[in-house]
């Protein structure tokens, strides 16, 4: 059993994902969440090798697999006329899974969450106690609450989200940059898609300052999309807006009918201004330190978010599995940072160029856009394939036992 004591502040996927690895690795936590009942806003949320691939390793393969659906494969259509530009398959004869080294999934984030909060179960889990901040010493650090208690710890782990309040004890007072584009999502039965030439695929229709992006759920019998529109600027205070219908249907007058018919059909009461976070300077103190969208917020266009948060929290379990005791904290801390800094500011943009590259007018840019996703697998092996855990235990000090731990709680 390590010596430290590790406080979590945030039950959503990564303060969940971090808790399971923790617990594998024999490390002591307390989950702070702030709402009553874990859950997750939104519909659904898809999640690549590289996150399935940890998932897997904690256990979780019966679970996440049993309440996903694999899309069939990735295709790209032109917005007006439905032409495929590019088609790669996923589950397809299995080609996603032999590529990268584990499977695709797209998942309703209740189901996700759900199987997660069921493995990590009641013990080290505090819901309704939402955090106020932070102090810390050479000695110690404490988390404060709103209802006046405090709870001591060794490191504080922030994985509070967007809005995080423990980033500003890291690195000051830092907002989302707002990424110019809006997004509206639904979910919508797909006996009630009649032009959409296929529901199995997870599927892009990209045209000019605009995409549509959706795929398969609840056993294939619902279609989760997200309709991402451009826009000048966002005036509001809040990052959500209401709306109605007739404003998303409006955005994608003249696209394809399968289009018109999927953003028409469902009962979209909002749109949601897609923000990221500049690339912080630091990502932890002595004692306190950030995953997930507090570290590194992107937009969703190459779906990475969470799936970086779940790589963030194999790393820091890893990387503090190696400390095991709070003479070690320090680096451990600056080794969790340098393992991922550089991969998730890469990411961060990666997903905003994909939305430039969506959103290209017809003219004489789109032949090389569409050789570039004609070439997709190639394009995002560096994401899709990397192995988190692996590549922090060959990084790790000789004298660490990260692995040895590892493969003793298994
Ligand atoms: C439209 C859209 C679509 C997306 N699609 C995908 C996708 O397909 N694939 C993908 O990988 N990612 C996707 N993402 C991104 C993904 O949802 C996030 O990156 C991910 O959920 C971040 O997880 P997190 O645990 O860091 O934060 P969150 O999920 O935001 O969880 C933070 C938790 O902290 C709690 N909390 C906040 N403040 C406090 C406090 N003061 N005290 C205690 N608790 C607190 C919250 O209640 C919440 O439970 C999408 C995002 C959007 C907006």
């Amino acid at each position: 059993m390590s010596q430290l004591k590790v406080a979590i502040v945030g039950g959503g996927i990564g303060g969940l994902v971090l808790a399971l690895a923790l617990r594998a690795r024999r490390i002591d936590f307390e989950l702070y969440e702030q709402a009553q009942e874990l859950r997750e806003i939104g519909a659904a949320v898809a999640l690549s090798a590289n996150g399935t691939r940890e998932l897997r390793r904690l256990g979780l393969s019966q679970q996440v697999e049993g309440v996903s659906v694999i899309p069939s494969a990735l295709v790209i259509r032109r917005w007006d006329t439905g032409e495929i530009i590019a088609e790669h398959p996923i589950g397809r004869e299995g080609v996603y899974e032999a590529t990268f080294g584990a499977p695709y999934y797209g998942v309703h984030r209740v189901a996700l969450m759900q199987a997660l909060a069921d493995r990590v179960a009641a013990e080290g889990l505090h819901l309704g106690r939402p955090c106020i901040g932070v102090d810390e010493s050479r000695a110690g650090a404490e988390v404060h609450f709103a209802d006046g208690g405090s709870a001591p710890a060794d490191v504080i782990v922030g994985a509070d989200g967007a809005h995080s309040v423990i980033r500003p004890h890291v690195v000051g007072d830092i907002r989302g940059r707002f990424s110019g584009t809006v997004g509206y999502r639904g979910l919508v039965a797909a006996r009630d898609l009649p032009a959409l030439p296929d529901p199995a695929p997870l599927q892009f229709w990209a045209g000019p300052g605009r995409h549509l992006l959706h795929y398969p759920i609840n056993g294939g019998r619902t279609i989760n999309f997200l309709a991402v529109v451009r826009v000048p600027t966002w005036t509001q205070q809040s990052w959500m807006e209401e709306c109605a219908v007739s404003d998303v249907v409006g955005a994608f007058a003249g696209w394809h009918p399968a289009v018109t018919e999927m953003v028409g059909s469902t009962d979209v009461g909002a749109r949601w201004a897609l923000h990221d976070l500049e690339p912080l300077t630091r990502w932890h103190t002595e004692r306190a330190v950030l995953i997930g969208d507090a570290a590194h917020a992107m937009v969703p266009h190459q779906g990475q978010g969470a799936n970086q948060t779940i790589e963030d929290a194999i790393v820091l379990a890893d990387c503090l599995c190696d400390a095991r005791n709070k003479r070690g904290l320090a680096a451990a801390l600056r080794r969790y940072e340098q393992c991922r800094r550089k991969r998730t500011v890469a990411v961060q943009w990666w997903s905003r160029r994909t939305a430039d590259l969506m959103h290209l007018p017809d003219g004489p840019e789109i032949a090389a856009r569409d050789a570039l996703f004609a070439d997709l697998y190639s394009q995002l092996t560096w994401i899709h394939s990397h192995d988190a855990h692996a590549s922090t235990v060959s990084s790790a000090p000789r004298s660490t036992r990260t692995q040895a731990a590892l493969t003793r709680s298994q």
